[in-house]
């Protein structure tokens, strides 16, 4: 898994801005003056930030300050890489028991207007009608649908196998998880190991939100808690899956509980090693109990990926998802300590129905021109960050594959 980072020359940190002071030099007495010295001391040492650490950085007024901070810890992982991977999402239902505030996409009861159900075989065919593509990996999120049997979910993940042996199927959030269980009867453990028989390979990191009880209260009471929910990424682990982490940003949440939210995730890393990826998730408010708030402003959602980097220095890949970003944000957070941008996508309805205005689904040939406008190296990566195609890759084989 992974790859060496590519060493960069870093010719910006030699440019000469006058006699003998370099560009570095001259950030460097940026962030003395803004009283990040010692928070940029202990990233030179490789020591660990703390919560008050944290704080102090959202607090910086300037963002290219920090993006300084961030883009270095990104590069000294990955260098100029930055991943995409070849996927499609499969939304199966949107009926979902829950009332989070901030979801547009979810309906209360079957037949409600707006709400749907596929069936077994429509799932399948998402995947059927896409057969000349080398897709790596189908997204599986849906509502908590009350009337399903457990059964529509494995024999699910049994005939997406069936069609393609091969596929990475990440599917079910740990709140979906956490359901199945209660209503179920089962265990969270049987119902990942059931979910891993029946072909289950990963967890996508949805239904974090924000971890503090305060915000949760208000915003997703009705769903499985921050400790139940990190609970069922470390069993995942131990189960030897690999998981992503999400944190909804940009509604009624503070910024320490921003960083209580990475300390808790960074936390669970310590233990495990199974966290793949960190992904911030940009709140957006149209068509939800909460469309009185603004949506975060693209310098916000920098500012949250620079953080994060920042904060969170065991895990490996900070996400940019360009459904929740907007394109144009996501690029440029590829300077703010991002290296990932997820994938094709293909079809997403959750962050559509909120009002996002981004395409509803990318070509490889598409992503890999953003990266490269963007001034970084398009790797395409398998869900386990395994290296199909490196930045040279023919464009022409890469666009008949798309
Ligand atoms: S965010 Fe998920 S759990 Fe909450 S209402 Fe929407 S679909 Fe249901």
């Amino acid at each position: 898994m992974g790859f060496a980072p590519t060493s960069l020359d870093r010719p910006e940190e030699h440019l000469t801005i006058s006699d003998g002071v370099t560009y570095e030099v001259c950030m460097r007495s940026r962030l003395a003056a803004l009283g990040l010295d010692a928070i940029a001391g202990k990233l030179d040492a490789g020591v660990r930030l703390s919560f008050d650490d944290g704080v102090a950085l959202f607090r910086c007024p300037d963002t290219l300050a920090l993006g300084w901070l961030a883009n270095r810890e990104r590069e000294k992982r990955h260098g100029a890489r930055t991943y995409y991977n070849f996927n499609i999402r499969l939304e199966a239902t949107n009926v979902c028991v829950a009332s989070c505030l901030f979801c547009s996409f979810a309906r209360l009861r079957p037949g409600d207007p707006g709400s749907y159900t596929l069936s077994l075989e429509q799932t399948w065919d998402k995947l059927r009608q896409r057969a000349g593509q080398p897709l790596t990996e189908v997204h599986v999120v849906n509502g908590l649908h009350p009337d399903l049997p457990f059964s529509y979910y494995t024999e699910m993940l049994r005939g997406l196998k069936q069609i393609r042996p091969e596929i990475h199927l990440k599917c079910f959030t740990a709140v979906e998880i956490a359901f199945f269980a209660d209503i179920y009867g089962r265990t969270d453990e049987q119902v990942l190991l059931e979910l891993q028989e029946a072909g289950l390979d990963s967890l996508p990191g949805g239904g974090a939100e924000i971890f503090a009880e305060r915000v949760r209260k208000k915003i997703c009471d009705d769903k499985c808690g921050a400790d139940r929910y990190l609970a069922i990424h470390r069993i995942a682990h131990r189960l030897g899956m690999r998981t992503n982490v999400t944190m909804l940003y940009g509604h009624i949440e503070t910024l320490e509980e921003r960083i209580d939210h990475m300390l808790r995730a960074r936390a669970l890393q310590d233990e495990t090693g199974g966290m793949q990826a960190f992904i911030p998730l940009a709140f957006h408010p149209d068509n939800n109990q909460m469309r009185k708030l603004p949506a975060p402003s693209a310098i916000e959602t920098l500012r949250v990926h620079a953080v994060s980097r920042l904060m969170l220095d065991n895990v490996p890949h900070i996400k940019a998802f360009w459904i929740a970003t907007g394109v144009e944000t996501a690029q440029l957070a590829l300077w703010f300590g991002a290296d990932d941008l997820d994938g094709t996508v293909q079809e997403e309805h959750i962050y559509h129905m909120a009002g996002s205005k981004t395409p509803e689904g990318m070509t490889t040939s598409t992503i890999r021109r953003l990266i490269k406008s963007a001034g970084r190296e398009p790797y395409e990566r398998d869900t386990l960050y395994n290296v199909i195609t490196g930045p040279d890759a023919d464009l022409q084989t890469v666009e008949r594959a798309s």
